[in-house]
């Protein structure tokens, strides 16, 4: 049997970027949006990585964020058994509880744009949220005098 090889944690976007599309490097911004979750899930989807791993062959799609929490989409030559749904489903839940930017203690934030994060890396957030709302503000034209 072959030695399961664990995610490299300095290099783990590279990693799946690869499995999304091995020839990703020929055209890196054709995969920006595949895997677009912050540094603090890191552990969380390597973790994931290297359980789904030792159960069943699969592709990755896209790792993102949605409504505040993790979304890891496969697709699975065979249909996926229970403990790979069981799994990714677990993740998930996980990540409800991890600051998506700094991997601290976090919690679902927000109206409308949801997110799970930290206090500080909340405040951080809506700071720059704001800021770059601030920018692209579009001015009502108004008439001259
Ligand atoms: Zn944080």
């Amino acid at each position: 049997m072959e030695a399961m090889v664990a995610v490299n944690r300095e290099r783990w976007r590279e990693e799946l970027l690869e499995c999304v599309d091995p020839e990703w490097k020929k055209n890196p911004e054709n995969v920006k949006w595949a895997i677009t979750v912050g540094e603090g899930w890191k552990k969380l989807v390597c973790d994931l990585v290297d359980k789904l791993d030792k159960i069943q062959p699969y592709t990755i799609l896209q790792v993102k964020e949605k409504f505040g929490t993790l979304r890891f989409y496969t697709h699975t030559p065979k249909k996926p058994s229970k403990k790979f749904i069981d799994t990714i489903e677990a993740a998930y839940k996980a990540s409800e509880k991890i600051c998506e930017d700094c991997g601290g203690k976090g919690k679902l934030r927000g109206d409308g744009w949801v997110r799970t994060l930290c206090i500080p890396c909340n405040k951080a957030f809506l700071k720059k949220r704001a800021e770059r709302f601030a920018k692209h503000t579009r001015k009502a034209k108004q008439k001259p005098d």
